[in-house]
């Protein structure tokens, strides 16, 4: 992606009249701003007043209506100076702290009226740019406004804020291996905020050091908490947590190893991972695997919540959207968790009130389509019927595969595995066949409901171990998943067959 400046730049000659910046660095948008102006100056306005940056004239206490109005008709007044303070010409106006008064009729009216005087030539070489931390678009206003989103720094500017930061403190240089790691660790975070935890590491204990890894790892939490639309997962589960699912296992770990070796491995020729969908049954492993890959990859796992993504306001969807994607892609190398798929995707096509998903969609398939970063993709599905055809294309994602019930084999290792969490010791006394034959048609997370229930059950009743009997019991008290979604298991088994999914298990 273009630098945020170049991009103005780019929108700003082509007379697009407003820009609609999405951060909560101000500083940030306004040295871009400052940068695609030019020439031109720019004029201020915040909720203190009217700011003219080239020849700081000020005007105190302007309200945003107020400060509109002006511009849409300078010469109210009869007064040549007033003309010449309010003339839009060859300037670019700046609107700070406006997210809340944008709904306001009056707001709205001035700024279409402004956007379309830009469009229209009137106002030569004007544009408005609006900083907001949220993107809330008015309908009415849909067609003047462009969303950008900021550039992040790159490793590369990183280290050079961490260098700059131990010189001017009198540190001794920092080792390569772990300059690069703390700058990789730093990823998605602002200038500012490198700082303030370099300054704190340094506070804590006089030096930077690997301790202070987890300080990076807890702000950059809040900073993915704080957009709303992400999470960072905590990395608990790993691959041996798995059982069975060996095909899909195997083609992880391939690709871990391309992941961490990726300058070899491009050098060698090897295409750059983009991701995976994993579509099956509830309860079979499939977020699982998304956890397991991320911990693989020795990476950060972020969660994209579809459904969170749907914002009130038009365009608001796509803006979440594309922030999403660029902070995965700051944070990156990371894996992007999409979960529930077929909660955005589903329906794609239907026309009229599918605008919004059918334009949220468009933004995801020319993301993954062009994706050059190292943000690796898990989607996860638990219905694919409805998902639109091109999700599924071959060459979208790297692989799809499909996760079913378990087989015998594969319920005897999760079985093993969650006994061996919690009763290690009375494993080896398990008859683990004979769970295998009562459990035809449980899910993974069946069989964990079932090894839950009855270490409780021998717990309450005193018993000092669980045995085979108590887990038998729990199986009779538990409903299998097949039981309880009899004809989608088939309906759905029949459609994976159709299009030719990879079965996640070796069967
Ligand atoms: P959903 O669509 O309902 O989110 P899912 O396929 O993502 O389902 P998971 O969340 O991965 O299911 O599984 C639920 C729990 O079941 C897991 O936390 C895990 O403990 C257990 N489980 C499922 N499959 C397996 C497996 N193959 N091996 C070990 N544990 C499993």
């Amino acid at each position: 992606m273009k630098p945020l400046s170049e991009r103005m730049t780019l929108y700003m000659d082509a007379g697009f009249p407003i820009l609609y910046i999405a951060t909560f660095e101000e500083d940030k948008a306004d040295r871009a701003i400052e940068e695609a102006a030019g020439n031109r100056e720019v004029v201020e306005w915040n909720v203190r007043g009217l700011l003219f940056k080239q020849s700081k004239d000020k005007v105190d206490g302007v309200t945003l209506p107020e400060a509109l109005g002006n511009f849409a008709n300078p010469n109210q007044t009869g007064s040549e100076k007033f003309a010449k303070r309010y003339d839009l010409r060859r300037r670019v106006l700046v609107l700070k702290d406006a997210q809340q008064f944008l709904d306001a009729p009056d707001v709205v009216a001035q700024l279409k009226y402004l956007s379309e005087r830009i469009v229209s030539g009137q106002l030569t070489d004007a544009n408005i740019v609006i900083i907001a931390p949220r993107t809330c678009i008015p309908k009415e206003l849909e067609h003047y406004i462009t969303i950008l989103t900021v550039d992040y720094l790159s490793t590369e500017e990183i280290r050079k804020i961490i260098v700059r930061f131990c010189e001017e403190q009198g540190l001794d240089a920092l080792h390569e291996d772990f300059l690069r790691e703390l700058a990789l660790a730093f990823k998605g975070l602002p200038e500012f905020e490198i700082i303030n935890i370099l300054s704190l590491a340094l506070a804590d204990n006089g030096e930077i050091g690997r301790a202070d890894l987890a300080l990076i790892h807890e702000q950059k939490k809040q900073l993915v908490q704080k957009s709303g639309i992400m999470e960072m997962v905590p990395l608990k589960e790993r691959i041996e947590d798995i059982g069975g699912l060996e095909n899909l296992k195997a083609w992880l770990k391939q690709k871990a190893k391309v992941l961490k070796n990726i300058d070899k491995a491009e050098a060698f020729g090897v295409d750059l991972p983009k991701g995976v969908l994993i579509a099956g049954l509830p309860g079979c492993g499939k977020s699982l695997n998304a956890k397991a890959a991320a911990a693989l990859f020795e990476v950060p796992l972020l969660r994209l919540d579809m459904g969170r993504l749907m914002g009130k306001y038009v365009g608001e969807s796509e803006a979440n959207l594309r922030q999403a994607i660029a902070l995965a892609e700051a944070i990156s190398p990371c894996v992007l968790w999409i979960d529930e798929l077929e909660k955005a995707f589903a329906g794609i096509g239907g026309g009229g009130g599918h605008e919004v998903t059918t334009r949220l969609f468009g933004t995801f398939l020319t993301w993954m389509q062009e994706k050059e970063g190292l943000a690796f993709v898990v989607a996860t599905a638990n219905n694919i019927e409805h998902l639109p055809p091109e999700l599924l294309r071959k060459g979208l994602f790297d692989e799809i595969f499909y996760v079913g019930l378990p087989n015998p084999q594969e319920r005897e290792k999760i079985f093993s595995i969650h006994i061996g969490k919690r009763r290690k010791k009375d494993l080896a006394g398990i008859d683990l066949s004979a769970l295998v034959k009562e459990t035809n048609g449980y899910s993974g997370s069946d069989i964990e409901g079932v090894v839950k229930d009855a270490i409780e059950a021998a717990f309450t009743q005193d018993k000092p171990k669980l045995t085979t009997e108590f887990l038998l019991s729990a199986i009779r008290n538990t409903a299998s998943l097949s039981e309880i979604m009899k004809e989608s298991i088939e309906k759905m088994a029949k459609v994976y067959q159709e299009r030719h999914f990879k079965n996640a298990s070796i069967s």
